[in-house]
């Protein structure tokens, strides 16, 4: 890891040096929520100034631009007497994240293992992610991040490069080649012992402000342990299975494939969509018969793989505690509280 530090205004030229490469995602403001504060979502930004990298968590996740909710597989056409395949769309610009917070660059590294870490890398999600370009940034926790519990508030790997503010000029983290090449065309220098200080300064006040904490230890055991409790009813009760949890989720994943075919039967297309484990439909079968017809059973199989199966096979959580799903669900369920509950806490 090289450091560097550069001055406020050479973030303006560092978007100037990125913005030929691709497609620019970064936060910007997008409304303002019921209490009246600001809320922010990705978008692909032309202009530097419509960037706000002072933002809390997006709605959305970044997810949307490497994992399209709706995407075509495969499309045909009948051809005289046989079905052709139709060619894919052409080749998509290169995405540069400028702006990501720690929990959505540890969510793309989540989701790597999965889906490219198979025997069968899923080939839409692996190119867009070969030709990705991430800028880092560090962020203030709102009240619902429980990140550091999950342990996804800082970032080891996954971005080229990482900012953090220290007011008036920004420590750079500088991770790959292609990063280091950029940052020589800007005004950096080499850190200081001030800087040093200010930075570590910086991550110690971040790190007062997380309010909100889970307990995470012995939780696979606990999990096995109280795989009957009833608390798993009683949020089951609760839920709407409406499936926002897993729209908002960073590293949710799950999808169906459906065929299409065009009304003159000269067409056909293969479709992948995201869907939520939470749906009623989500483990029905052919033949009618569906595996967890109860809302309670649905919402405890999200916890179950996300807190334990992702654990044992991958040695931590598929979640990143970045508290969009709490704060989007209309029931009011929260990992925080449902993990607290299945521990012998309040529900
Ligand atoms: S937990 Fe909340 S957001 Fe998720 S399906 Fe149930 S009601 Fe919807
Ligand atoms: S489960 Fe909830 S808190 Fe965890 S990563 Fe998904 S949206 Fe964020």
């Amino acid at each position: 890891m090289i450091f560097k530090v550069i001055d406020r205004e050479e973030l303006g030229r560092l978007f100037a040096l990125l913005a030929p490469l691709g497609r620019v995602i970064g936060p910007v403001e997008i409304a303002r929520d019921r209490r009246g504060e600001h809320r922010h979502g990705f978008a692909e930004v032309a202009d530097f100034e419509a960037l706000c990298l002072d933002y809390g968590t997006t709605a959305l996740p970044a997810k949307a631009y490497v994992l399209p909710y709706r995407e075509r597989l495969a499309a045909f056409r009948l051809g005289g007497q046989d079905w052709e395949k139709v060619p894919g769309p052409d080749q998509e610009r290169p995405l540069i994240f400028f702006g990501l917070h720690a929990c959505d660059i540890n969510a793309f590294n989540k989701l790597d293992k999965v889906l490219l870490g198979g025997a069968y890398p899923v080939p839409g999600y692996a190119a867009r992610r070969r030709e990705m370009f991430v800028v880092g940034s560090d962020c203030q926790p709102r009240p619902a991040c429980f990140c550091r519990s999950m342990g996804a508030d800082t970032a080891r790997h996954g971005f080229d490069l990482f900012l953090t503010d220290l007011g008036g000029s920004y420590f750079v983290e500088i991770l790959s080649s292609a990063a280091f090449n950029l940052v020589r065309k800007i005004a950096a220098r080499d850190p200081e012992e001030d800087d040093h200080r200010r930075y570590r300064r910086r991550v110690a006040e971040k790190n007062t402000r997380f309010t909100t904490q889970v307990d995470t230890t012995d939780l696979t055991k606990i999990l096995d342990l109280e795989f009957q409790s009833e608390v798993w009813q009683q949020w089951g009760a609760r839920c709407l299975s409406c499936g926002t949890c897993a729209n908002v989720c960073p590293t949710c994943y799950c999808y169906t494939v459906s065929e299409q075919a065009g009304l003159d039967l000269q067409s056909a297309r293969k479709i992948k969509t995201l869907y939520s484990c939470n749906l009623v439909d989500f483990a029905a079968v052919a033949g009618g018969h569906n595996f967890r017809p109860t809302s309670h059973a649905r919402l405890k199989y999200r916890y179950y793989h996300k807190h334990r199966g992702f654990v044992e096979a991958y040695e931590e959580p598929l979640c990143v505690g970045c508290g969009r799903c709490g704060e989007s669900c209309l029931a009011g369920i929260t990992v925080p509280e449902v993990i607290a509950s299945v521990r012998g806490g309040e529900s």
